[in-house]
């Protein structure tokens, strides 16, 4: 793969940025790669591990002469990192993000944009539970979607750049409209979090009840929710205070059919149970056949509990 850019810049060195410059190492897509983050301690860290060709002390310097500037913080902090770049931004250069709502990003990093650079929000499908400097590996994008979200009379020369890079870090790239982006995020990944969080909220309140029987025999489906339920409680905090209107629309709707199966439960209509289950199983399939996850027995994990 050939270079793409000849520096970027990562600004915040969690998990997504760290993925970020691991993957661009792989495949030489820039010559240099700065970072930044506010934290002495995680600097210290990324110097320590190797992560970032320069490790900068103030986000300023990062993004002097950067071709593309990568935000990575989370989507509450976007607009105030944003507004302490600007200055320094090169005129030509692309402005992108990470974050996980996009309409919100927009409004608060767009106003900061200086004429001539260019602004395209992103957002990696990609994720995992763990979060800091070290918790980044190369492979995280491999056959995972980026959805790019150029808002209006975007550079479509800057866009293809932008997609040629996350192409080169193994995603598959799509565009979509802001709004459309914060319902889809809403249905496939905001909503099932916070139900997650409550469903593992709801066992610790039974704790005294059930002793450590819940740890004890938390079989896979239990499990899975305590995986989802260790995701970073900043990045979720900000995903729920900026995705508002459509996670309150899902989980209106995610409402109503919980009282029918309940229902269904109460009245033993095991018909409609069936037919329910019928269907989500289906839907399990699709993800599967678009190799957007594994067929394995218990998600491929060794030994199935
Ligand atoms: P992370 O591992 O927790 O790292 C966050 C980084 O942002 C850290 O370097 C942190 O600096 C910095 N930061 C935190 N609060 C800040 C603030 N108020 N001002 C300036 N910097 C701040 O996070 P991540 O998982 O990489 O997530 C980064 C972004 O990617 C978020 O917008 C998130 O929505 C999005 N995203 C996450 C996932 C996922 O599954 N994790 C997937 C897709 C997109 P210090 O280390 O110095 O505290």
């Amino acid at each position: 793969m050939s270079q793409i850019y000849d520096r970027v810049a990562l600004i915040g060195l969690g998990l997504i940025a760290s993925s970020m410059f691991w993957a661009i190492k792989r495949s030489g897509l820039a010559r240099e790669v700065t970072g930044y983050a506010r934290s002495k301690a995680t600097r210290d860290t990324a110097r320590r591990i190797g992560l970032c060709d320069r490790v900068c002390d103030t986000a300023q310097e990062a993004v002097e002469d950067a071709d593309l500037v990568v935000l990575c913080v989370p989507v509450g902090a976007m607009g105030a990192v944003a507004a302490e770049i600007a200055p320094s931004l090169k005129p030509g250069a692309t402005v992108s993000d990470v974050g996980s709502v996009k309409r919100h990003v927009i409004g608060a990093v767009g106003p900061h944009i200086p004429e001539g650079v260019h602004f395209i929000p992103a957002h990696p499908l990609a994720g995992t539970e763990h979060s800091g400097p070290e918790s980044g590996f190369a492979e995280l994008f491999d056959n995972r979607w980026c959805l790019l979200v150029p808002v209006e009379g975007s550079d479509p020369q800057a866009i293809e750049r932008l997609r040629a890079l996350w192409e080169g870090m193994g995603a598959n790239v799509d565009e979509m409209d802001a709004d459309h982006h914060d319902l889809v995020l809403a249905v496939t990944s905001h909503a099932p979090h916070l139900i997650a969080y409550t469903m593992v909220g709801v066992a610790d309140d039974l704790r005294r009840v059930t002793d450590t029987e819940v740890i004890k025999y938390s079989a896979a489906g239990f499990r899975d929710f305590t995986r989802i339920a260790a995701s970073d409680p900043t990045m979720w905090r900000d995903v729920f205070l900026t995705n508002k209107d459509a996670t309150l629309e899902i989980l209106g709707r995610f409402t109503e059919e919980l009282f029918a199966l309940q229902r269904a439960i109460r009245t033993g209509d095991g018909e409609h149970l069936f037919d329910y289950f019928t269907r989500t199983r289906g839907i399990r399939r699709g993800i599967i056949d678009a190799g957007q996850d594994t067929d394995a027995p218990n998600f491929g994990r060794g030994k199935a509990t």
